[in-house]
């Protein structure tokens, strides 16, 4: 029972004394400058109470702002303790620091450490934007504040367009606008005159009546006046105190929120910073965003020719397709060759060769395995394919209701009815002109034909019975075309479409149109109406010519059908009487002659003997594919033994290797010079930053008297660098994009080109990218450096 009474007497008791807030026990801090140690603080002990107007007095030097910036957590003491509500702040970590300076401690400098490019409301606002205040509050907050320190009329002005004295209570109401237990002051009357003076130490009065207040001062009689305790310093000692307090207890713990500045606070103050030196900021945004114009003029430009090239090239690919042609021209072979001609001595002797040509030749063995392995190429790298066969179709057509042989042929009918004729004219279907139009393998990818032809009458062919008619760009076909179709032809005699499209023609097996002869030889049958009959019936579905000029080699004018139409005629002949006696004789069983192995080959193939096509033709679907193809291509003949590879002829590659290589070559170099340019403009904003970090010590300082983290600094100068970076970028762009204008009438003029240069949005984008993240790397050292800076020093300087 006498227990608690003794308890609450002595609380009691410590309630009318008045409660601790402040300990200092045994404080020692010194400076170390090269050899020298001044001891600024030489073992102070003293204690505050929680509500008292405190001045402290002695000759500059004595260790006053010292004691000051350690009480604020400002600056950190060597040894002792110093005791916050009973807490020792031996352990505090960092961000406890900080945290109490946010929190408990309110500072005012002689200097009045204003942001100059804040406006005085934003000023107040500041420490308050540290903790996390929300924005509404934060205003009314700030408002009360000015209004508490007699500025309510100023609230909307800048720092400069201020009295000392106002800018003094601006700096005195940011102290006070979070309402701290502790207000520190540091000569704030220095710099002001006596009646101003006189004004502050009544504000500062007032605000003494429910804190605790620390000033500092120089002048003895406005400390006598104002004061309710006077602290005399010298050589970093307390020499006297009016009304000491020698309370040691421990009273109430008291507890810290951490603070935390935003991105987005951060990004709002740097902005502000920037906006005050606009000048600055846009030639220095300019500067450094002629890297990014570099860049993205030099990426227009190569962009732009890239695409002239692609263009130019897929027409010249889809004239030019990878043909795998019965014999091919062996380049490495040939090229192994060429060597070993210098120094060659005489040695009384000379070598027969064969010719350079015929050594390098390389016979294609094309086997079904190889056929489908090329019908498992990827459609997605090229869709049409085109296959040679050689066959010949046995035609027969109706003129004025009677039937007669008919051929699709542009050869003159007079000299090519003869077998010999038939043949070559079978022949004539290799090649580039071929009147076989390309398979297409994957519908949604786009048909050849619909690709490269326009429609001029009639139905795209669906069917292998279809068949189209190609005309040149004139609608011009050759005259022969239409005299072996059997129609009254004279030069320049105009066809209507309509008496064309449904023509109708009958495909006659071997069996039907060929009769043996007892002498093993073969003659074509009498045509009739029945033969006509048994035939398979072909229709002219359209009548089409092609889109552009360049796709004119593609197919020859005249008739052309599909690859599957060569097909049926081979599955329906292979095993036809007259297949079985050619493949059985070594003479022609049309004439009796003898035939070497290539022309009985030839001839089995236009009787439709052979079901493997004698060449083929890839027609890749645009330039990268075609790297694709032809990787395809080497990898069949990947191990295999030279006589088994195939080899096939990349009919663009001239072409490509020319344009293609040189431009990425001359790309390269100017995207290297660019990036050079873009590194140096890095280099650049980070010595800006380096320079800003200087100018803005003393805003660091202040930032870090309001209670701002190492991060929080760091993060107010990457928001500017991140400004910076993202403002050149964004100029780069634009200009970069304003110079394709006179550079596409330069090309324009010089190669008649038009709209060459052409920045792509998706480049613009990923540069103003670039450009943002490699200022903020350039910039984040000094910011990393401006972060690490010592708060106490930063506010000393000036
Ligand atoms: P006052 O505020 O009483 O004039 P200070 O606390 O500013 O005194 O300084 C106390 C002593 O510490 C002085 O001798 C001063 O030169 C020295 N001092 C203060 N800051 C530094 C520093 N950053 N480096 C070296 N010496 C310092
Ligand atoms: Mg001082």
């Amino acid at each position: 029972m006498l227990k608690y009474l003794t308890k609450i007497l002595t609380y009691l008791t410590k309630i009318l004394k008045g409660t601790i807030m402040l300990q200092l026990k045994h404080l020692k801090k010194s400076y170390h400058v090269g050899d020298t140690v001044t001891k600024a603080l030489d073992d102070v002990s003293i204690s505050f109470r929680k509500q008292e107007f405190v001045a402290i007095l002695g000759p500059s030097g004595s260790g006053k702002t010292t004691m000051l910036n350690v009480i604020g957590g400002l600056d950190r003491y060597d040894e002792g303790d110093l005791v916050i509500n009973g807490k020792s702040t031996k352990s505090f970590k960092d961000t406890d620091w900080d945290a109490y300076r946010n929190n408990s401690v309110g500072f005012v400098f002689q200097n009045y450490n204003l942001i100059s490019h804040l406006s005085i409301i934003n000023n107040v606002e500041l420490g308050m934007n540290l903790s996390g205040v929300p924005a509404k509050e934060r205003r009314q907050k700030a408002i009360d504040a000015l209004i508490k320190v007699g500025l309510k009329d100023h609230i909307h002005k800048n720092p400069n367009q201020l009295s000392g004295g106002q800018m003094q209570r601006v700096a005195i109401a940011r102290a006070i606008a979070n309402d701290p237990d502790i207000l520190l002051c540091d000569e704030p009357t220095g710099a002001l005159d006596t009646e101003t003076s006189e004004q502050i130490m009544q504000l500062i009065k007032e605000l003494a009546e429910d804190r605790l207040v620390i000033m500092v001062t120089h002048n003895p009689e406005l400390a006598q006046e104002f004061a309710t305790r006077i602290v005399n310093f010298q050589d970093g000692k307390i020499l006297n105190d009016s009304n000491p307090f020698d309370e040691s207890d421990e009273v109430d713990n008291f507890q810290l929120k951490r603070t935390k500045m935003s991105y987005w606070n951060a990004i709002k103050l740097s902005f502000t910073n920037i906006m005050t030196k606009k000048g600055r900021t846009i030639l220095t945004s300019f500067a450094s965003s002629i890297g990014i114009i570099s860049i993205a003029v030099v990426l227009s430009i190569s962009n732009g020719f890239q695409q002239q090239i692609n263009t130019t090239m897929s027409k010249a690919l889809a004239k030019y397709p990878v043909a795998i042609a019965p014999t091919a021209t062996d380049l490495t072979a040939a090229s192994q060759r060429k060597q070993s001609t210098k120094n060659v001595k005489n040695h009384g002797y000379l070598t027969v060769e064969k010719d350079q040509n015929e050594q390098s030749a390389h016979v294609n063995k094309l086997s079904p395995s190889y056929v489908d392995y090329i019908k498992k190429l990827n459609p997605d790298y090229a869709n049409n394919i085109s296959y040679q066969r050689g066959v010949n179709l046995n035609l027969l057509g109706k003129v004025q209701g009677k039937v007669q042989r008919v051929q699709f042929s542009n050869s003159d009918p007079e000299t090519s009815s003869s077998p010999t004729a038939m043949r070559s004219q079978a022949l004539s279907n290799i090649g580039i002109g071929s009147s076989v139009f390309p398979t297409t393998l994957k519908k949604s990818n786009g048909s050849f034909l619909k690709e490269n032809y326009q429609l001029l009458a009639g139905k795209w062919p669906t069917k292998a019975t279809d068949l189209v008619l190609v005309t040149d760009n004139r609608n011009t076909v050759n005259i022969n075309a239409l005299k072996n179709l059997g129609f009254k032809v004279t030069n320049g005699k105009k066809f209507k479409f309509s008496t064309l499209i449904g023509q109708e023609f009958s495909l006659v097996s071997n069996n039907d149109y060929y009769q043996a002869l007892p002498n093993e030889m073969y003659i074509p049958n009498k045509v009739s109406q029945k033969m006509y009959d048994r035939g398979d019936k072909l229709h002219l579905a359209a009548v089409i010519r092609p889109k552009n000029e360049d796709s004119m080699a593609l197919l020859a004018t005249g008739i052309a059908y599909s690859d599957r139409l060569s097909q049926k005629v081979i599955t329906e002949n292979k095993n036809s009487a007259i297949v079985k006696a050619q493949k059985a004789s070594s003479t022609s069983v049309f004439t009796g002659q003898k035939l070497s192995a290539t022309m009985k080959k030839s001839t089995l193939q236009a009787l439709g003997a052979t079901t493997i096509p004698t060449g083929i033709m890839i027609y890749p679907n645009d330039f990268d594919a075609k790297d694709k193809v032809l990787d395809y291509l080497d990898k069949w003949n990947k191990g295999k033994k030279k006589k088994d590879q195939i080899i096939y002829t990349d009919l663009s590659s001239a072409v490509t290797t020319m344009t293609g290589g040189l431009l990425g070559g001359i790309t390269t170099v100017l995207v290297a010079f660019a990036a050079i340019s873009l590194i140096t403009s890095m280099i650049m904003i980070g010595i800006l930053t380096y320079t800003s970090v200087i100018e803005r010590t003393k805003e660091i300082g202040v930032l870090k008297a309001l209670g701002a983290r190492k991060k929080d600094i760091t993060r107010v100068f990457d928001a500017e660098t991140f400004i910076l970076g993202g403002f050149a970028g964004i100029i780069g762009v634009v200009i970069g994009y304003l110079l394709t204008f006179p550079i596409n009438s330069i090309i324009y003029k010089l190669t008649d080109l038009v709209g060459v240069a052409q920045l792509n949005p998706v480049h613009a984008l990923i540069l103003v990218i670039i450009s943002t993240i490699l200022t903020l790397l350039g910039g984040h050292l000094p910011a990393r450096m401006a972060a690490k800076k010592d708060a106490a020093i930063a506010l000393r300087s000036e």
